[in-house]
């Protein structure tokens, strides 16, 4: 591992100046993700900027929801009775991700922040845009059977590896984030980005900007849910594809919907048009196969990753039953 400084401040202000100054600074919290790159060299930051200091691990009743501020880890959001009682969604989600030992260690906004496991990524020896812009894609021509069929481009087609997010997608949260500018709240399908021509940028936070808490809104879609996670193994893997759905229904009928998928694309995969598909319709599997149907629209399959095209419709399907259920 490469040799870097180390501070640790107590003010979220000093945390900001810190990285926004360096351009080689980084901020750790669970270090669950940064120090596994760090001692690939996949990532070489000069400085860390630990925030575990900082008074941001708060999880309570704001504005007409939940507030997570973006140190609580990953298993007290899991296991908290108000996120238990209001949002099963990401309580299945979150219990979806990893292992126990790393939920214990992850934090909320870390898990945002996970850099994608794509395996071209971590070889060093190997071209990869994502860690050295400019030096191609090793995933194009390569085994690509855990990338993306959705908004890749032709510099980068890795998909974003974190459970949490697309529960949190499709509940319309929002991030708040502090910088060098002041405060902002970023639109959750907003906060990650598409590849286009820049796969280095993971998501759209400024250099210096700290994610200090995540809001998810009350709404009357988050008692028929479901997290439905297809993977290699029974725990600790990486989602093939994975889909959370949210539902209000009257009766049978679907008042509303909210669905995204994991596995799929550079970001936490919104599916606003499939949702149209299913309000005022029937919860039927039927209507299920119908808005899965619009969902797969645009979807595109590498030399390995074909089976996509079937498993990630299956997959939602699979999700809409298990939330009527509920
Ligand atoms: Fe790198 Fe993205 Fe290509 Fe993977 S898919 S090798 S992360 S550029």
């Amino acid at each position: 591992m490469n040799q870097f400084q180390y501070a640790r401040p107590s003010k979220p202000q000093a945390a900001i100046r810190a990285v926004a100054k360096d351009a080689n600074a980084q901020f750790i919290a669970g270090g669950t993700n940064l120090v596994d790159l760090m001692k690939r060299g996949v990532m070489t930051p000069q400085k860390l900027v630990d925030i575990n200091r900082l008074p941001l691990n708060k999880i309570e009743r704001q504005n007409n929801g939940l507030r997570l501020g973006a140190l609580a880890l990953n298993s007290a959001v899991a296991d908290d009775k108000l996120v238990r009682e209001r949002q099963p969604l990401l309580v299945q989600a979150l219990n979806a991700g990893a292992s126990a030992q790393l939920r214990n260690m992850a934090t909320v906004g870390g898990n945002m922040l996970q850099r994608t496991r794509c395996p071209y990524f971590y070889d060093t020896t190997m071209p990869c845009n994502k860690r050295a812009p400019g030096t191609g894609c090793g995933a194009l021509e390569g085994i690509n059977r855990m990338h993306a069929i959705f908004g890749f481009s032709d510099k980068c087609i890795a998909v974003h590896p974190s459970d949490m997010s697309v529960a949190l997608v499709a509940l319309d949260a929002t991030v708040l984030v502090s910088g060098p500018q002041g405060d902002r709240r970023i639109p959750f399908a907003d906060f990650h980005r598409l590849p286009g021509d820049t796969p280095q940028k993971d998501t759209n936070l400024e250099r210096g900007e700290l994610i200090t808490a995540v809001d998810i809104p009350d709404a009357p879609f988050t008692r028929h849910v479901s997290y439905y996670k297809v993977r290699e193994r029974a725990s600790y893997a990486f989602a093939l594809v994975s889909a959370a759905a949210a539902l209000e229904l009257d009766g049978n009928t679907i008042k509303a919907a909210r669905l995204a998928l994991g596995g799929v694309a550079h970001k936490p995969w919104r599916l606003t048009a499939a949702e149209q598909v299913l309000v005022g319709k029937p919860a039927t599997e039927a209507t299920f196969r119908q808005a899965a149907e619009v969902a797969m629209q645009g979807a595109k399959a590498f030399k390995y990753n074909e089976y996509k095209l079937k498993l990630a419709p299956n997959t939602l399907v699979q999700a809409l039953k298990t939330a009527t259920a509920a």
